[in-house]
């Protein structure tokens, strides 16, 4: 349950940096970062934020102080890390499409290991570590073909999913792999999807890992960790069976602990999405012959998801109200799909009333957008009683730096 005084504190932040607003949660982040990280207890495990899930140089910070990992999967992302004191040993380099000048960069930058997706991937790693005078470790991106029962679009462990190498085909790859001079094979990963809610089928996939790296053992290769992925789920809306990462972490130590391995694994939204809210205002209410619509300040270029997934967020006033409405929460945004939320029960809310969109900490800001030539809105870390903008708030002058008049 929300607290009044919480709300207070919103209310005084949103009126202080205005509208819309990101505000994180360091104690909800930090939380859900050590119930990772103790539940492995005494087996060799290293915890790779998904830095993708969202990437402002103070939350990395908070994490990198913690002791955390980082999953990266751009240069950018690397850059980010480094610069917030990210240990790079830590880090793990996934993606389908890394170029010759990312890989460069992660191999001067000392990163642990790459997730590795292609043939011709590994040849490239290759290349470059050999003109460095390097051997990179590399893990495997296999693609297990079990079904994240989630949205298509964040399901990414089927056969036919451009993600990974096809499970069976992996021991011929890794066979190969023994013609690269400067490449170590070191591990094996895998990630099947985002916002999993029975994680049945990462255990499928786990199972299915662990068996193939037996093989791999048994022909010669020194694999030494296994990285299984992020993609636990969260709850966004009441009833939502979102799992325990205790319990989660359990199952997987159960199934790891005999086989002598390091394990890796790169959660992103379980560690910030329920640690952050947007913040926007109610410009209008606004009635068709056959809907209410309460417009707000936010819109689809702030909070991306419920356009792109038919996400749900749940959306409350910060200040209680009596009755209720039926209503599309929308903002001015030209595009149809330009919602927050539809056909929701509200209670009444007036113009200039602070609304509270939450879960939003995951796959937000880093999904904003300036479309309409709307600046993007600036980001608040809370610490205990305290706060301060870890982002500013987006200026006109910002909207058009690099461009030229002609
Ligand atoms: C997106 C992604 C993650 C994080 O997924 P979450 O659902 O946010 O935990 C981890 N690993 C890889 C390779 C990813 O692409």
């Amino acid at each position: 349950m929300i607290s009044a005084d919480h709300n207070k504190l919103l209310a005084t932040i949103a009126n202080s940096v205005g509208t819309p607003c990101y505000v994180y949660s360091a104690d909800a982040i930090l939380a859900a970062w050590h119930a990772y990280d103790t539940a492995f207890g005494d087996l060799p495990h290293l915890v790779c934020y998904a830095v993708k899930a969202n990437s402002n140089l103070s939350l990395l910070k908070l994490l990198a102080d913690a002791g955390a990992g980082f999953d990266i999967v751009s240069g950018g992302e690397l850059f980010r890390v480094l610069r917030a004191g990210g240990d790079p040993k830590k880090i793990v380099f996934s993606g389908v499409g890394k170029t010759e000048a990312e890989i460069e960069l992660a191999l001067q930058s000392g990163i642990g290991a790459f997730n590795c997706e292609s043939e011709g991937e590994l040849a490239v790693i290759n290349a470059v570590a050999g003109r460095l005078g390097l051997t990179a470790d590399f893990s495997l991106r296999v693609n297990p073909d079990v079904n994240a029962d989630t949205h298509p679009y964040i399901s990414t462990g089927l056969r036919d999913h451009k993600f990974g190498i096809d499970i069976s085909d992996a021991p011929a790859v890794y066979a190969r792999s023994r013609a690269f001079r400067n490449l170590r094979a070191a591990g094996v990963s895998c990630h099947i999807g985002s916002q999993i809610l029975d994680y049945s089928p990462i255990l499928e996939a786990a199972d299915k890992v662990l068996t193939l790296i037996e093989h791999l053992k048994a022909d010669g290769h020194a694999i030494r960790h296994i990285d299984l992925g992020g993609g636990l789920g969260i709850a966004y809306k009441e009833g939502d069976a979102s799992p325990s990462i205790a319990t989660f972490i359990a199952d997987l130590r159960e199934r790891v602990e005999r086989a002598g391995l390091t394990i890796t694994i790169e959660p992103g939204r379980s560690i910030v999405g329920n640690a952050g809210e947007l913040l926007t205002r109610v410009l209008y209410l606004k009635q068709s012959p056959s809907k209410h619509f309460v417009v707000i300040d936010a819109a689809m270029n702030d909070l991306i998801r419920p356009a792109l997934y038919k996400a749900h967020h749940n959306i409350r006033p910060l200040k209680a109200t009596g009755g209720s409405i039926l209503a599309d929460v929308v903002g001015p945004v030209c595009e149809t799909g330009d919602f927050l939320a539809r056909d929701r029960e509200l209670p009444d809310v007036q113009p200039g009333d602070l609304l509270a969109v939450e879960s939003a900490g995951a796959y937000g800001f880093v999904q904003a957008s300036n479309y309409n030539s709307r600046p993007r809105p600036v980001e608040v870390l809370v610490e205990g009683n305290t706060w301060r903008v870890v982002r500013k708030r987006e200026t006109w002058e910002d909207l058009i730096r690099g461009e030229e008049l002609i």
